[in-house]
């Protein structure tokens, strides 16, 4: 179908953002016809978003505010999660990406869950369980010896309803499984992977203390503890378990890590309860039943020029900051919960996760290298500015609104800060999102220059990198047969024709070493309040001992987890291409 586009975004969205948008986003009607243009769509999310407002500011004209969020989003300078986009305004009006599902060792709220489940990936939303409750394999149950399944054959249940469930019909729920690595079956859970047709969307982390680090580090044995009874059941040696981890990470990129005392750390209401796992791609730490909206800022948009001479546009930023952030706030408003109890425990802390994406878009543009102290220098200003800003307009938000619910008791009384969320920053994958936006995803590097992108349900599509064909075309060495021969081989680093300057700006994310891999997602988690999605990509060649250093150094730098993913060590890899030097 032609799709009809305001002249306003006609000239922003890309052919693949089109397509996604197409395929995906845009209401139908019975028969399945398109029934909305994306400028319908951001106007249909804007004005829902915004009715948030009469419940504070009767006085406040809500067109206003509509006009505000739909500019902020039809300029592709922010966008919101996928839910939101999806389901705002519509019956199913679920527009939370990030949950976090209680797993107690009870048969009845353990099934419970799986419902839950259900209901969440039916709506676009990604969910985080901590299986460490459940007990052992072979445990008793009621007078039954021998008869518990264990965690991870529960992990198997919550699986098979994922499955089943498509959601919304447009894509899969990603869950992500957390086991403290002082469970009885914890080699279990580390191998629960080793066959990688099963578990698809599972992505799996062991939860490791500082303690067990350290010991790892001494060659110590450490202690199993049945969560049933409390008791220690036995011991492992912390050396040999983190091997293991390694070894099965390795071959699969699975399980990743989870520093569970670094995440606590930041536990912003403590009072509450600990933080035990994360949600789907990893980015958010949250309590049991609570839930998260995210929304991101697209980085490349961020630049202005002055005599010829490109810089990050921080007055655009001072902006566009506490727009955003009254969105994803009003979004806790408007927002369809699946259950009631997520609903209560959410707005208790109202968390929302602003950040950003087309990082490397913008690194591009600035003539940075990626894998460069200066990318790293960036990387700190950049979301240091987002971080303060996006925590003064929620302190202006709590002046207007009122602090969250579970603000006494919270880090936040204790500083005598009023604050409107109890976190407000996160770096999301942005897998969608930053395609609809046409840019690099949340804080990657580029893929490839060129590449065949694998999405919806197989459909390929060519990808050239907008910067790199200006570039080509400006300075006179673009040619089909590069592109062609881009598409085939990822070898823009060895292509003579390109100056190499060009090659070192357009630096791929397996040319970046895991070490600088490492190095940004530690420079970001720095000023964020929740987590960092990021993969560390490994070449082929690399061993388990490359790995084992990259999980030491993630943890001693501060990273709040890490996963890993070595070159065609999965079947399906989202991005294909065809060699990767
Ligand atoms: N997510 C999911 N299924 C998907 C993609 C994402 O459940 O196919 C959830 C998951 O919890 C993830 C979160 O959405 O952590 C955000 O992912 P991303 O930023 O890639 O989503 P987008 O908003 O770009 O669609």
């Amino acid at each position: 179908m032609v799709l009809e586009i305001t002249r306003e975004i006609e000239s922003a969205l890309t052919p693949n953002a089109l397509r996604v948008l197409e395929k995906r986003y845009l209401r139908r009607d019975r028969n399945g016809r398109i029934t909305e243009t994306p400028e319908q769509m951001f106007r249909r999310v804007a004005r829902f978003v915004a009715q948030a407002e009469k419940q504070y500011r009767p006085e406040v004209e809500v067109d206003t505010i509509a006009d505000e969020f739909y500019r902020a989003m039809a300029s592709l300078e922010f966008l919101p999660n996928s839910p939101t986009l999806l389901n705002a305004g519509t019956e199913t009006g679920q527009l939370s990406s990030c949950f976090v599902l209680p797993v107690p060792d009870s048969l009845e709220e353990t099934f419970d869950a799986v419902k839950y489940t259900a209901m969440i990936h039916k709506s676009g939303g990604g969910i985080g369980f901590n299986v460490s409750h459940i007990r052992p394999t072979g445990s008793a149950v009621g007078e039954h010896f021998d008869a518990a399944g264990g965690p991870v054959a529960l992990i198997h249940v919550f699986a098979g309803a994922a499955d089943y469930i498509r959601q919304g019909g447009v894509r899969r729920g990603c869950n992500s499984v957390v086991m403290s690595v002082s469970h009885p079956d914890i080699l279990h859970f580390i191998n629960a992977k080793s066959n990688p047709s099963l578990l698809t969307n599972f992505y799996n982390s062991v939860s490791v203390t500082d303690d067990f680090m350290d010991k790892v580090r001494s060659g110590d044995d450490y202690c199993l503890i049945d969560p049933n009874t409390g008791r220690a059941v036995g011991s492992l040696n912390a050396s040999a378990v983190f091997k293991r981890i390694v070894d099965q990470a390795w071959s699969t990129g699975d399980p990743g890590l989870v520093f569970i005392d670094r995440i606590n750390r930041d536990n912003p209401t403590p009072s509450l309860g600990r933080l035990e796992t994360i949600t789907g791609c990893g980015e958010q730490a949250l309590l049991p039943y609570e839930s998260c909206n995210l929304g991101s800022i697209n980085l490349a948009a961020m630049l202005k020029e002055k005599g010829g001479t490109l810089s990050i546009d921080f007055n655009k930023l001072a902006r566009l900051i506490p727009i955003a952030v009254r969105f994803l706030d009003n979004v806790i408003d408007v927002n369809k919960f699946p259950v009631p109890v997520i609903e209560r425990t959410t707005r208790l802390t109202r968390k929302i996760g602003l950040g950003v994406m087309g990082f490397a878009d913008m690194l591009i543009q600035l003539g940075v290298s990626y894998n460069s102290t200066k990318a790293i220098t960036m990387a700190e200003e950049i979301m240091e500015f987002i971080s303060e800003r996006a925590k003064e307009a929620s302190y202006n938000l709590a002046l207007e609104r009122g602090v969250f619910p579970a603000w006494s008791g919270s880090i936040y009384e204790k500083r005598g800060l009023p604050m409107r969320n109890a976190s407000c920053t996160t770096i999301a994958p942005t897998g969608t999102i930053s395609i609809i936006a046409g840019v690099s995803s949340g804080i990657e590097p580029i893929f490839a220059a060129v590449f065949v992108r694998n999405i919806l349900d197989g459909e390929n599509l060519l990808e050239i990198n907008p910067y790199f064909e200006r570039i080509a075309r400006e300075r006179g060495f673009y040619s089909r047969e590069l592109i062609e021969q881009l598409v085939t081989s990822n070898h823009l680093h060895s292509r003579k024709e390109v100056p190499e300057d060009v090659r070192k700006i357009f630096v791929t994310a397996h040319r970046v070493s895991p070490e600088w891999h490492v190095r940004i997602q530690a420079a970001f988690q720095r000023h964020i309040d929740n987590a960092v999605s990021k993969t560390v990509n490994f070449p082929k060649s690399a061993s388990r001992e490359d790995i084992a250093r990259v999980f030491m150094m993630a943890w001693e730098w501060g990273l709040k987890g890490i996963t890993v993913y070595r070159d065609r060590s999965r079947q399906s890899q989202p991005l294909c291409i065809n060699e990767i030097g």
